[in-house]
């Protein structure tokens, strides 16, 4: 009899470790659990509205690792855009919807190929339990028996503000998910607070502004607004990047990239270059940090490191800009002390940084966009959480993700159960990026290649 897989999670990650697997061997069978419906999407690309954009050019956000034109390959097969080059397509920042619609495809293609193996089941699961050479996979209406497991569960809900009254998180007008906000409760023309100053909240204050909520908009977060977008550069800047010697330890690695970047700079250039360079060897990087280090980086470098990662596409960052000269928009670095609700709003007080004095201020709602919760342990997830009671898996590096090891993706747990796999999100204690597509579709196909040799190593025994 054939081995059964189970994938808990039908997003980028799920989706594209049934395509590895089933692509690679006839040996396994897959079972794919998704809360919701449609495969493949996942939270990211199944966005609320159909004009936000991917962060990412177009011309690197391949599915497949071997193919790194197929998503460009893709968008040029179904003629989306007729009047534009394959040169303009590969450089575009296209919309997260359209992505979607890419991953439907692939997965539809997946079906229609190896239907057979697979079965979706779209259900949440409720806890996993080890039994001798299986797993059991609970849903609320059923229990399925696999012999290898994956974790491929995602984005959580932001954490809420740890704040000593807690009485506005349960306020109909706080939105602790930014990524389903239920416009028809908003006020189109009273203030908004948008708590964190990332991505999330670009595309919650583009969305706003879609479904006509024109009140002034509010965002706080530690550093205020730094974002920056993405530049256009062909510039090679190899002779300063060979230079850099990788020694393993922060403080070198944090020279060299600040003396690299000085270089860059002197030459007007785009820091493009030198991010692009440390992406690749990001993970085997962290690795090598020491506890302290790991935890240094995520106080001290993080908000530094995620200025120079995360950037936004250009017409994104004119719209933000605009707003905040037209006043619309006002975004201040500083720490929320208490939201209270009272007849008038939610009022708001923190301490600004720029003006060095407490502050406040009322809004009509409050959204939460300070990015997925990363420690397993405050995550609202009860799988995750049956988990860890269980001892199945335990809280990774840093409070971030769970403990794997990083040569195969199994998780690390106290019972030493094998055969337990977690990827995407779940790995960033371990990896600190694993997150974007660039990442994710090596991991899936990595994740797979294992299970395939593990089950091969097992038949020839
Ligand atoms: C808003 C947003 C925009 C982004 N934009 C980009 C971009 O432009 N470029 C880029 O490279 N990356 C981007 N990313 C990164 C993105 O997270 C990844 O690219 C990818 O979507 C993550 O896929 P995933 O399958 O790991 O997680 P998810 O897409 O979150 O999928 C996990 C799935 O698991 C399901 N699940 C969880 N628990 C259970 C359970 N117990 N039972 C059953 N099902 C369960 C969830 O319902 C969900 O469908 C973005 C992320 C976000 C949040």
């Amino acid at each position: 009899m054939k081995s059964s897989i189970g994938i808990i999670g039908g997003g980028f990650s799920g989706c594209m470790l049934a395509y590895h697997l089933l692509e690679n061997t006839k040996d396994l069978q897959v079972v794919i659990f998704n809360k919701s419906s449609r495969i493949g999407p996942g939270l990211a690309y199944e966005p609320q509205s159909s004009t936000m954009l991917l962060n990412v050019k177009a011309g690197k956000m391949s599915a497949f690792p071997a193919i790194p034109t197929d998503f460009v390959d893709w968008l040029t097969k179904e003629n989306i855009f007729p009047l534009n080059t394959r040169e303009e397509i590969t450089d575009s920042f296209v919309s997260r919807e359209l992505y979607g619609y890419y991953l439907d495809q692939i997965w539809q293609n997946i079906l229609q190929i190896h239907g057979a193996r697979i079965t979706e089941v779209i259900n949440e699961v409720i806890t996993i339990s080890n039994r001798i050479d299986s797993f059991t996979i609970e849903t609320k209406t059923k229990v399925y028996t696999v012999q290898y497991c994956v974790l491929a569960t995602g984005n959580e809900k932001p954490r809420n503000p740890f704040l000593s009254d807690k009485a506005f998180i349960s306020s109909q007008n706080y939105h602790q998910n930014p990524w389903a906000i239920p416009t028809e409760k908003i006020h189109d023309t009273k203030p908004i607070l948008i708590i964190g100053t990332g991505l999330t909240m670009v595309d919650t204050i583009h969305y706003l502004r879609e479904k006509n909520k024109n009140g002034i908009i509010y965002c706080i977060s530690p550093h205020g607004f730094k974002i920056l977008a993405h530049e256009n550069s062909i510039v090679s800047y190899d002779d300063i990047l060979e230079k850099i010697q990788l020694s393993g330890h922060l403080a070198d690695l944090l020279a060299q990239f600040n003396s690299a970047k000085k270089e860059i700079q002197k030459r007007k250039g785009s820091l493009d270059a030198l991010i692009n360079f440390f992406r690749p060897i990001t993970g085997i990087i962290w690795q090598g940090f020491t506890p302290y280090e790991k935890n240094f980086f995520l106080e001290h470098l993080r908000h530094k490191w995620g200025v120079a990662r995360h950037r936004l596409p250009p017409i994104s960052f004119q719209k933000i800009n605009k707003e905040i000269q037209d006043k619309k928009l006002n975004i201040n670095a500083g720490k929320i002390k208490e939201i209270i609700e009272n007849e008038s709003g939610l009022n708001v007080r923190y301490f600004d940084n720029a003006k060095n004095k407490e502050l406040s201020l009322t809004v009509s709602c409050v959204i939460n966009c300070t990015g997925p919760e990363g420690d397993v342990s405050k995550m609202k997830n009860g799988l995750l959480l049956n988990l860890l009671k269980k001892g199945l898996i335990e809280s990774g590096p840093s409070n971030l993700g769970v403990q794997v090891s990083v040569n195969d993706m199994q998780i690390k747990n106290t019972h030493n159960i094998k055969k337990l796999y977690a990827i995407g999100n779940l790995l960033r204690g371990e990896l600190w990026e694993s997150t974007a597509v660039n990442e994710l579709r090596s991991q899936t196909e990595k994740v797979a290649q294992e299970i395939i040799r593990t089950e091969k190593t097992k038949n020839n025994c």
